[in-house]
């Protein structure tokens, strides 16, 4: 049976305004995806979490550079020369891959994957995945700039501006979450890969000979990182990269994956990065990168130990792990921890009369400033439940005649569809308490 959970994801997605086609009514664009509502919440969510499992640290602080840099810091980089994939096409059917994707067979035997054909594949050659742009009016090689392919590099430029306004001492940490581009060849599976997305990457600067110990370090910290977002621990793993796949700067690396209905695949990127970037800096800028160690009385490059995290490829990891089709139940669910929903709670009056409603925009008035929810009364109270279900709304409130009794209502939790009825006075004490709970995933 072919998984066709992917499919499922995009459709519901679309449906629910988590995510739309780019330039829709011009036919698409191809990778290129919008954030309706629910979606661009989901995403603050989790960059929010991310932001906060950083810089709430003391040896960590946050940092927000531009997306264009002087050209020079590319070449420095390595990424003119060296950020570059090998592409390799198929002369019969024009079809194009990634030569490093092929099977050691498909390539022995230059064979199309797509359309079959023996020796029609082409030599392989190398291609800059950096997109090119051109800076004020005149389109010469003199204005040629780059969109940055990571957000690294605004780090290690301004890394001695952070630490000395910071005044931070070795080991530190710096935190910045922003837009990165890369003309891929073969983007695709949904947000998984595509030319414009956006990191979330720490950089951490460490003592030469520290590095490995800070490297585990930030391992364990970033796989500790996924569970409490409430990925199932059996979907995630580490792959160390071999000799051979090491990027240009790189002395270790690993990546943290998770089991995709396409296979396993990398989220995060975990690099020592040794002094490479800092040493290339100070050599094409002729300006001293050196930090100075007071208690030791010495200056050195520092090492630095990178966590890069894709944000979309994370939006994309936490649907696909919160999508559960309830076949008891008959309802889609998204299992999202609590924390991550768009919308906390959905306020529901049982029936549209005896004043039920009115109640129910009261109890949505009182919550609103503190939480995102919403109010609804269209249809039966189950389909109005399922909606949300869809939607990952970890919490239902429903207003029924004994409220006007007794002022309490129903809170319906999503998962359990367990129902606790409760004053309404003490509505958003219990989903607060709800919310910032320990939530141990029952998928
Ligand atoms: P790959 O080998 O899959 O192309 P990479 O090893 O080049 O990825 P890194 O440079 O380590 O990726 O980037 C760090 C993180 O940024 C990745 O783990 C991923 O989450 C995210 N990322 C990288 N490229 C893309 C992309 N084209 N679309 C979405 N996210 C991406």
């Amino acid at each position: 049976m072919p998984d066709n959970t992917m499919d499922k994801i995009v459709s519901l997605c679309k449906r629910r305004g988590f995510v739309f086609p780019s330039s829709e009514i011009y036919g698409g664009l191809n990778s290129c995806w919008d954030y309706g509502p629910l979606g661009v919440e989901l995403k603050r969510n989790i960059q929010d979490f991310w932001w906060k499992s950083m810089t709430l640290r003391e040896d960590v602080v946050g940092l927000d550079a531009s997306i264009l840099m002087h050209p020079r810091v590319w070449e420095a980089s390595g990424h003119v020369a060296s950020f570059t994939d090998p592409l390799v096409d198929c002369k019969q059917c024009k079809a194009r891959f990634r030569e490093d994707d092929l099977s050691a067979e498909k390539i022995e035997k230059k064979q199309c994957p797509n359309c079959g054909t023996l020796g029609s594949l082409t030599e392989s050659r190398k291609f800059n995945l950096m997109f090119k742009t051109f800076m004020g009016p005149v389109e010469e090689a003199a204005s040629t700039t780059y969109l940055r392919p990571e957000t690294a590099q605004g780090i290690y430029v301004n890394y001695l501006n952070v630490q000395n306004v910071s005044r931070l001492k070795i080991p530190f940490g710096i935190a910045q979450v922003g837009k990165a581009f890369r003309n891929e060849i073969t983007p695709g599976n949904f947000i998984f890969r595509t030319r414009e997305f956006e990191q979330m990457e720490m950089q951490y600067f460490v003592k030469p000979g520290d590095d490995e110990k800070w490297f585990d370090y930030w391992k364990e910290q970033r796989l500790a990182y996924y569970l409490k977002l409430g990925i199932r621990p059996e979907k995630l793993r580490f792959k160390q990269h071999g000799q051979d796949e090491l990027a240009h700067y790189a002395k270790a690396a690993y990546d943290v994956q998770y089991e995709f209905p396409f296979g396993w695949q990398e989220l995060e990127g975990i690099h020592n990065r040794t002094d490479f970037d800092l040493k290339r800096h100070q050599e094409a800028s002729g300006k001293s990168l050196l930090y100075f160690d007071d208690a030791a009385n010495e200056k050195y490059l520092p090492y630095i130990i990178e966590t890069s995290a894709g944000l979309n490829r994370t939006m994309l990891t936490v649907l696909v792990d919160a999508y559960w089709e309830d076949k008891e139940n008959e309802r889609v669910v998204l299992r999202l921890h609590p924390r991550l929903a768009p919308i906390k709670a959905v306020i529901c009056p049982l029936v549209k009369k005896d004043g039920l409603p009115e109640v129910a925009r009261q109890i949505e008035a009182d919550l609103r400033p503190h939480f995102p929810v919403i109010f609804d009364q269209q249809s039966s109270i189950g389909k109005r439940y399922y909606r949300q279900d869809e939607a990952g709304t970890p919490f239902g409130v429903t207003v029924d005649h004994q409220t006007l009794e007794d002022q309490t209502v129903t809170l319906r939790e999503r998962d359990s569809q367990q129902q606790d009825r409760m004053p309404i006075s003490a509505l958003k004490d219990e989903i607060r308490k709800r919310l910032n709970a320990d939530w141990s995933v029952s998928k």
